[in-house]
């Protein structure tokens, strides 16, 4: 098939706000009182509904938040951490996840039916978890079927992406990773495949090639970027033969902006500075780091390195402000010069939190997070085959 690969993805273009798609809107207007961002009683009523809710609602706040957020947060840390604080709260039949779309999903399919995961915003998605549509990669599958490879090509899904394609990598023997264990996931993933086998790597195309390339010292050429936007995502078959590595053409719209000319100004600038960013960086600046790791990995590096330190960090600008008050002995800057933060995880702000909260106070559920039960149970399946690797306890 070659013709019509494409034609059933839908691009959605959208100008938040403009009121033409009140379903893709969703979560611009919130129904009800929103306080206003200017309410100089936001932090005392967050307070009060908190104290009145007690221990019926459990507040996760995922890194990249704003301080505002995190003041509110039982427990922070990165996704899939997250999910599993709720997972290990069943008590609390309300879970209000300040993070974006995908990681609530996530924290549903962990937690027990008596729960319901509540995202403050529903407009706070993920710009990478949207780089790979159902619909696109259903049409890269077929294509990989009609190439006659299909039976050869393991999915690895990393935790940013919808629960639907998650589900599509627990039909197809595939399993989910996190930045902290794609090593091992990619290692299982290829073994799988066996000799002449690939791995379709999805959304992330940074991601997969760090880990392929860096991570595991294959060759770069053996990767291949699928462009769902294209006919057999602008591959022929000769090079889908030859690949190991097929990286969706996705990427995170915030570590895809630290540049190569960043860290070198950095270095030239800052004596002895240490680089370290996030793997969803590009290649050439990984390639160019003196560590790379998961936020949590970031957190504890810094955490453990002596009074003094000098650190240029390459991930979300509210962790990294937070990292500079927390370490106040170590000299802590960003990696770029222009601000850079995640604009979707910023929706949820203190009014949303307040309005989520204080309607739960008064016995309203809003923006519950409810994934179909069969998709679910399938990204259940691959969740469950990425807590089974090898040695894999989540290691942060
Ligand atoms: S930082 Fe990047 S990957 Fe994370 S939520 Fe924002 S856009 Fe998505």
């Amino acid at each position: 098939m070659t013709a019509t690969p494409t034609s059933r993805a839908k691009l959605p273009l959208l100008v938040l706000g403009q009121g033409t798609d009140l379903h893709t809107e969703r979560g611009v207007e919130c129904p009800g009182d929103l306080p206003p961002a200017s309410d100089p009683g936001l932090v005392e009523r967050a307070r009060a509904a908190k104290a009145a809710l007690g221990d019926r609602v459990f507040v996760l706040g995922h890194h990249y938040q704003r301080d505002e957020v995190i003041e509110f947060a039982d427990t922070t840390g990165d996704s899939f951490k997250l999910a599993k604080e709720a997972a290990a709260r069943p008590d609390a039949p309300w879970i209000v996840f300040c993070g974006v779309h995908f990681m609530a999903e996530s924290a549903d399919i962990l937690t027990s039916d008596e729960q319901t995961v509540i995202l403050p915003d529903l407009a706070a998605g993920c710009s990478m978890a949207d780089m790979a549509t159902m619909d696109q990669v259903e049409d890269c599958w077929d294509d990989l079927v009609d190439a006659g490879i299909a039976d050869r090509v393991v999915p690895v899904t990393y935790m940013n992406s919808s629960a639907a394609i998650k589900a599509f990598t627990g039909r197809h023997g595939g399993t989910i990773c996190t930045s902290s264990n794609a090593k091992t996931a990619l290692t299982w993933a290829l073994d799988q495949a066996g000799d002449g086998g690939k791995v379709l790597f999805l959304p992330d195309q940074h991601l997969g090639r760090n880990t392929y390339a860096r991570d595991l010292g294959r060759p770069l050429e053996d990767c291949v970027v699928w462009d769902p936007h294209r006919p057999m995502g602008g591959l022929t078959k000769e090079q889908l033969d030859a690949a190991t590595m097929i990286l969706w053409r996705g990427h995170c719209s915030v570590h895809g902006r630290f540049s190569v000319e960043a860290v070198e100004a950095a270095r030239r600038e800052i004596p002895d500075v240490k680089v370290i960013v996030h793997p969803e960086c590009r290649y050439e600046v990984v390639e160019l780091a003196d560590e790379v790791g998961s936020t949590e990995k970031i957190i504890k590096t810094i955490a453990a390195a002596p009074a003094g330190t000098k650190w240029v960090v390459g991930t979300e600008l509210n962790l990294v402000r937070r990292l500079g008050q927390q370490f106040p002995d170590q000299q802590i800057s960003f990696l770029e010069k222009n601000v850079c933060y995640c604009s979707t995880m910023n929706r949820i702000d203190l009014p949303h939190l307040v309005w989520a909260l204080e309607s739960l106070v008064e016995g309203r559920v809003v923006n519950p997070i409810r994934v179909d039960p069969q998709v679910a149970h399938d990204a259940k399946v691959a969740l469950d085959r990425m807590l089974a690797l090898p040695g894999e306890t989540h290691k942060d």
